[in-house]
């Protein structure tokens, strides 16, 4: 038994839609070039291990204009006969209406990684998708692999805590001060996260800039790049934003 197309992730749904929305929120048929193209690049995506090497039909130009149809006719005010979309469709579809251009550089900001094989070589980082295995930020997975993996590069550390230092700062959480070797001691010393506050499909490919970069304890970083549902990462400012009112310990025994 030849195995079956696994479903379309969160990621190929934006690309497909991309096309859609490019061409007036319509459906794309199989001799589209651009069809072709799609199909061609899915094919080529870091999400479905060997798929494509196993599995002919994978995202063939058929598979690729029927998920425009998808996309096209389960649009809320689409007042045609719809076809059966699934709820990622639906999710995506909601994406490209609420911030259409965003979506449209997240885009091409995953096809430029592929292109340049850049993309193609990282492998899967912890935090990319939800602890349930499938949220992914509004960005889709592999746009987070590629930030999460490019955080975590040595030498732009070293950068930006040689500057902060240069400018006489502590190192230290810039949302709640955790200082690691203040209070872990020799331990802590020079202990601490580097975060990208501008999402790379924003920033472009160019070279990062120490002033993109966020220090962070280990606590504020997870949950600036916790995943939920429709949102996109969080800059320092919009976690510090969520912070409730500190619990006093002696509060909570009075
Ligand atoms: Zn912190
Ligand atoms: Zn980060």
């Amino acid at each position: 038994m030849p195995r079956r197309s696994p479903a379309w992730t969160y990621d190929e749904l934006v690309l497909a839609c991309t096309l859609v929305v490019d061409n007036g929120w319509r459906e794309l048929r199989e001799n589209d070039r651009r069809v072709q193209e799609l199909s061609q690049l899915l094919r080529r995506l870091p999400l479905h291990g060997t798929a494509a090497e196993e599995i002919p039909s994978f995202r063939s130009v058929g598979s690729v204009s029927r998920k425009t149809t998808d996309l096209a006719t389960n649009r809320s005010d689409y007042a045609g006969k719809r076809t059966k979309g699934g709820k990622l469709d639906l999710a995506v579809i909601d994406a490209f209406i609420s911030d259409p251009a965003r979506m449209r550089k997240a885009a091409s900001a995953i096809a430029a990684g592929i292109a340049t094989g850049e993309l193609t070589q990282i492998p899967e980082q912890p935090d990319e998708v939800a602890d349930d295995g499938t949220t992914t930020a509004m960005e889709g997975r592999l746009l987070m692999r590629w930030a999460i993996a490019r955080e975590r590069s040595p030498k732009l550390r070293r950068r930006k805590i040689q500057d902060v230092r240069a400018h006489g700062s502590p190192l230290r959480c810039e949302v709640c001060t955790f200082d690691f070797e203040r209070f872990y001691g020799e331990l802590g010393h020079e202990y601490i996260e580097v975060h990208h506050t501008l999402p790379l499909y924003v920033a472009g490919p160019r070279e990062t800039r120490l002033d993109d970069l966020a220090l962070l304890c280990s606590n504020c970083h997870r949950m600036c790049h916790r995943n939920h549902s429709g949102e996109s990462w969080r800059t320092p400012d919009e976690l510090r934003a969520c912070i409730q009112t500190p619990v006093r310990l002696t509060d909570e025994q009075g």
